[in-house]
This record gives structure tokens, C-alpha cells and sequence, in this order.
């Protein structure tokens, strides 16, 4: 039996690959912004419509450097606890406290509607994330924003390739980080990459990320993030498949939908968000349930996985208690199923055979 991921990194055809390796050995450069990171840098900034793009090692740094370019060095970040431990971390990371927002029943984002009561004067941004390629509540967050001069930071990890109202979705907030590690969308095996607003900021953001000088110009403190050639080839390589990729992605979330539609909650999409189909999060009744169907899937050798649990106020380093009673309930009973360009309609079709029979027998037992 082969084992079946919740996800199987894309691979373009090695030939594609081949070639672009080739060429950097043409070339003799494999890094400092190198031929082809910069053509994957012009490739993606007018994909996304991104006027100040950097592409930089992971989405982790991205984070980091998004924090350090907004000058944010300390104070309060107001975040939400669903998601990758990456976005509380990196707050961490640097020095700030992270204090965290209930999210939302429907489509897991942070729960506009709670920002304002957890805003302090140590306050300085707003880091929320586009869960699964859903959208934040973008216009009502940059209101609030621009009423207590907040930065917004976008983790928008999940996000590429889906548009909202007509824009990329990973283009929002003062800066937009995006993620290519292999187990994303679109991918550079390892990389990530900062969307930046102003000019100013994506000046500062640029030193930053290449020791903070140029020549022996020394300006600022900075790290080295820099991408280097063999990590673009692959996007370079993988770029153009991505219709396709998007496209495979719809069929087998539909395929799904259809074996799966009654059976488990799943988020609601929002008008005006065209879908990147980047997860399929399912949502059981309980974790009981969950744990039921994961043993019956363990069984046959198909993992998917709890995205995202623990519930990061959760985690054990915090300092403080928070509590996210949202967050934590969806947290205990959601998970994502296998779901990557090539998982065949008979393998989607048994998963969801396995997972009816699991919750048949939980209810049976309910009854019993
Ligand atoms: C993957 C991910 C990250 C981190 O990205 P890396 O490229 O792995 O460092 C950050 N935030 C979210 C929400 C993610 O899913």
C-alpha cells in the first residue's frame, strides 16, 4: 500500500528543471540576485501586480523582515491563534508579544469584530492570516488600522493565487508575506516572499535582507534572506504549470464536495474571493469523531493531518494565558484531508468511503 499525504510537493517534468539548472551552470551564478531570481522576481510581481516585491529564503524570515522593515521592535501584535506556529513565532522572534484575537466560525480568519477591544496603547500592528487561501476581513481591518495607526501584516502564506475583489489576495496591508516551501501551492522548495505597500519601507526591507549594506556602505542591521538561483529555477520551472495546478486542485476539492457534501462542515467561501483551492479543511462534530476517522484512515495508510492544532495561545512557551474559545473548539475537530495534483478520483472516493463508515459507527455507538 502506498502511503497517502495530506500533500505531495509538485514536481514540474525534470526535463523543465534540467534546463534551468543548465543554464545556471552556463551562467556560474548561484546566488546575490543571481538571473534567475530576478526573472522569477519579474515573473511573480506582475502575476501578483506587486509594485515592491522581494523574494527571499522561507515565510518564515519573511515575517521577520516584515516586522523589522515596519521598524516594530517591541510592543503588541494583535494576531490570531489559527494558524502555523510560524506567525506567532516569528512576533516572538522579535521581541513582541503576541496577543491573540478570536477567529471566526465560518472560514477561520481573525474575528474583526473582537480587534478593537484587544487594542492597547503598546499596540502596533495587526498580523492576521488568510487561512487556507481565505480572505481576512481586508476593508474592516484597515479601517480600524488607520483609526489607531496600526500597521497590517498579511501572513498570506496560504493565499497565493487566490484574487479578491479583482486583486491578488497576497497584495493587501502594509506587507503581504508569502510562502513557496514545498508544501505550498506554488513553490521554490524553500522560499518565501514580502509584499510591501510603500516605497519607503521596501527600501529599508531590501538592506535589511542582504546584511543591511551595499559596498561598504553600511546602513542598517541587517540579516541575510537572500534566495538563491537553484531555489528559483524550480519556480521558474513550476510557474507555468500553474493553471493546471489550480485547475487539478478545483476537480478533486469537487470530488470531495460531491462524496463528502452533509457528511462534514466545511468553511464558507466570501463573495468577491476567487479561490485558490490551496487546502480541504474538514470540520467534524467532535474530536472524538476526528480521532475515530484518523484512526480508520492510519489503518489504511492515508495521514491526514490536524491543520492547525494545538490553537497557538495555546502553546506552551507563551508567558501568558489568552484564552480563544473559537479557536479552541475548531482547533480540537478540524482537520485537512490528502489533497495534491495527481490524488486520483478512486483514492478520494475511498478516503470518503473510510471517513462515512467511521462517523456511521461513532453515531451507532451514540445510540447504542
Ligand atoms: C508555511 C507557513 C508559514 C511558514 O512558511 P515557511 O516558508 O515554511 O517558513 C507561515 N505561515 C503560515 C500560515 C504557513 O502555512
Amino acid at each position: 500500500m502506498t502511503k497517502i499525504n495530506v500533500t505531495k510537493p509538485y514536481l514540474p517534468p525534470k526535463s523543465e528543471y534540467q534546463q534551468q539548472v543548465s543554464e545556471i551552470f552556463d551562467n556560474c551564478i548561484l546566488t546575490n540576485q543571481g538571473p534567475k531570481v530576478q526573472e522569477l522576481e519579474s515573473i511573480l510581481k506582475k502575476y501578483l501586480q506587486a509594485e515592491n516585491f522581494h523574494y527571499v529564503t522561507n515565510g518564515t524570515i519573511a515575517l521577520q523582515l516584515a516586522l523589522k522593515a515596519l521598524a516594530i521592535e517591541d510592543g503588541e501584535i494583535i494576531t490570531t491563534p489559527f494558524s502555523y506556529v510560524a506567525t506567532t513565532s516569528s512576533i516572538l522572534w522579535e521581541r513582541c508579544k503576541p496577543v491573540f484575537v478570536d477567529i471566526e466560525a465560518d472560514n477561520f480568519t481573525i474575528d474583526v469584530d473582537k480587534i478593537e477591544a484587544a487594542i492597547t496603547p503598546r499596540t502596533k500592528a495587526i498580523m492576521a492570516v488568510h487561512v487556507f487561501g481565505y480572505a481576512c476581513a481586508i476593508e474592516k481591518i484597515q479601517e480600524i488600522a488607520d483609526r489607531y495607526k496600526l500597521k497590517v501584516i498579511y501572513d498570506a502564506a496560504h493565499s497565493f493565487g487566490s484574487r479578491y475583489k479583482g486583486q491578488a489576495l497576497s497584495c493587501y496591508g502594509d506587507i503581504s508575506t508569502l510562502s513557496f516551501h514545498a508544501t505550498k501551492l506554488f513553490h521554490t522548495i524553500e522560499g518565501g516572499a514580502c509584499i510591501v505597500k510603500e516605497k519607503a519601507v521596501s527600501d529599508r526591507l531590501e538592506m535589511i535582507k542582504r546584511f543591511g549594506h551595499q559596498g561598504d556602505d553600511y546602513y542598517c542591521l541587517g540579516i541575510n534572506a537572500k534566495q538563491d538561483e537553484f531555489n528559483a529555477a524550480m519556480g521558474l520551472a513550476i510557474f507555468p504549470h500553474l493553471p493546471e495546478i489550480i485547475a487539478s486542485r478545483r476537480y478533486i476539492s469537487e470530488t470531495y464536495d460531491y462524496h463528502l457534501t452533509g457528511v462534514v462542515e466545511r468553511p464558507k467561501s466570501q463573495s468577491g474571493l476567487e479561490y485558490n483551492y490551496a487546502y480541504y479543511p474538514v470540520l467534524f462534530r467532535s474530536e472524538e469523531e476526528l480521532l475515530k476517522v484518523f484512526a480508520a484512515l492510519n489503518a489504511e495508510e492515508i495521514f491526514p493531518r490536524r491543520y492547525f492544532y494545538p490553537s497557538l495561545n495555546n502553546l506552551p512557551y507563551l508567558q501568558e494565558k489568552q484564552i480563544c474559545p473559537v479557536s479552541e473548539d475548531i482547533s480540537r475537530r478540524i482537520a485537512c484531508l490528502p489533497f495534491y495534483p495527481g490524488l486520483s478520483e478512486e483514492i478520494i472516493s475511498k478516503i470518503c468511503q473510510i471517513i462515512k463508515t467511521a462517523l456511521l459507527n461513532v453515531k451507532m455507538q451514540e445510540t447504542a
